[in-house]
C-alpha cells in the first residue's frame, strides 16, 4: 500500500520537536529512522498528516563516555553504535547485541531511541538494558528532563511510559567498572526475535555477588524477577547446576505468556527455561 501524503517538519532541537508534536496533536508523530513508522503507515494502521523529523537534532546524535557512564543520543543509528571504537572498548557485548539486530538496511537508519519508543515486545535493546540497569533521559516541551529506569518503561506492547509531549533524548548505560560480565542471546526464526535473554553477573572469590536476568521478546514486555536474581547470588562452582535449574524454573513459571503465531505457551515456557539456563551459565562461568 502507498503511504498517504503527509507533511515533513525538520525539528531543530528537542524542544522544537515537542512543540511541533503538541501543535499537530494526534495527526503527528516523531520520525527517526522510519523503519517501524513507515511500515505502520504502509499497512494503513495509522493516518498521519505530519511527521516530525528528529534525525538532525544535534543533542540526539551524540555518543559520550565519561566517569558517570555511557550516553547514547536517541537518534544515533545502530550502525553508528557498531562503528564506535569507544563503545567497542567499554561495552563489546552491547555492540555485539546491536550488530545482531535485523539486517544492514535496518541498522543503517534504525535507532536505539526509535526501538525503545516503539516498545515492540520483540526488542533486543530493551532486554539488554533491563539486565544492565539502563536508563532513559526523557525530555519535555518546557525543557525539563527526567531520568527513568528501563525497568518499567514498557508498560505493555507499544506502550512506552511517556506522555505525548515527551520524547526519548538519550539512553544511559553504566560503564563496565565492576568486572562483571553481560551475555545477551536471541533466537530468531523469522525477522524478529522469538526470545531474547540477557544476564549480568559478577563474582568475588569464586562466588556470585550480583546477578540480573532479563527475558524479552516472548511475553508482552521484557521482564526480570527479583527471585530469579536472588537464586543466582551466592552460586559457587559446586552449586551452579542446581541453582541454574531453580532460577530457570522460577523464570519459566513467573513469566506471563500467551499463544500466538510464534508458538504455544508450553513451547515458550520451554524456551524461557532453556535460554535462562544457557545464558546465565555462560555469564556465571565467565566470572567464577
Ligand atoms: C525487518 C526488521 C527486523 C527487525 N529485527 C529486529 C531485531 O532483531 N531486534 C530488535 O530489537 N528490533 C528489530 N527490529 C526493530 C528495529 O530495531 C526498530 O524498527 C528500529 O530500531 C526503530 O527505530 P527507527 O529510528 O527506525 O524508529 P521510527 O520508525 O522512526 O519510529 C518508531 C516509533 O518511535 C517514535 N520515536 C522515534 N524516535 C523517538 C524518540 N526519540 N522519542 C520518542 N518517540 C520516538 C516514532 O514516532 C514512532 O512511533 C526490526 C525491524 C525490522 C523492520
Amino acid at each position: 500500500m502507498l503511504v498517504p501524503p503527509f507533511e515533513m517538519h525538520v525539528a531543530k532541537s528537542v524542544e522544537d520537536a515537542i512543540l511541533l508534536r503538541s501543535e499537530f496533536g494526534d495527526d503527528a508523530s516523531f520520525y527517526c529512522g522510519g523503519t517501524e513508522l513507515v511500515l505502520v503507515m504502509k499497512l494503513g494502521l495509522t493516518d498521519l498528516a505530519h511527521l516530525i523529523d528528529i534525525k538532525h537534532v544535534d543533542e540526539l546524535r551524540t555518543i559520550s563516555i565519561d566517569d558517570s557512564g555511557i550516553r547514547i543520543g536517541a537518534a544515533v543509528t545502530y550502525r553508528e553504535i557498531e562503528n564506535n571504537p569507544l563503545l567497542a572498548a567499554d561495552r563489546p557485548e552491547f555492540v555485539s547485541m546491536i550488530s545482531g539486530i535485523a539486517n544492514i538496511r535496518v541498522r543503517s537508519v534504525g535507532t536505539l531511541g526509535g526501538n525503545l519508543a516503539f516498545a515492540d515486545p520483540s526488542s533486543d535493546p530493551a532486554t539488554y538494558l533491563l539486565a544492565v540497569g539502563g536508563e532513559l533521559e526523557i525530555g519535555s516541551a518546557d525543557g525539563k528532563r527526567r531520568i527513568v529506569p528501563m525497568d518499567g518503561f514498557h508498560t505493555g506492547p507499544y506502550q512506552p511510559n511517556m506522555q505525548d509531549n515527551e520524547m526519548i533524548v538519550s539512553v544511559r548505560l553504566p560503564r563496565n567498572v565492576t568486572g562483571g560480565v553481560v551475555v545477551h542471546e536471541r533466537m530468531k526464526l523469522k525477522e524478529r526475535p522469538n526470545i531474547t535473554v540477557a544476564v549480568f553477573a559478577s563474582a568475588v572469590k569464586g562466588k556470585v555477588t550480583q546477578a540480573r536476568v532479563a527475558v524479552g521478546s516472548v511475553g508482552l514486555v521484557p521482564v526480570r524477577f527479583d527471585e530469579v536474581d536472588a537464586t543466582l547470588v551466592g552460586i559457587e562452582a559446586s552449586t551452579l547446576d542446581e541453582r541454574l535449574l531453580r532460577a530457570a524454573t522460577i523464570a519459566r513459571d513467573s513469566i506471563s505468556l500467551f499463544d500466538d503465531a510464534n508458538g504455544s505457551v508450553e513451547y515458550k515456557r520451554h524456551l524461557v527455561d532453556h535460554f535462562v539456563q544457557k545464558v546465565a551459565r555462560k555469564a556465571i562461568e565467565a566470572v567464577l
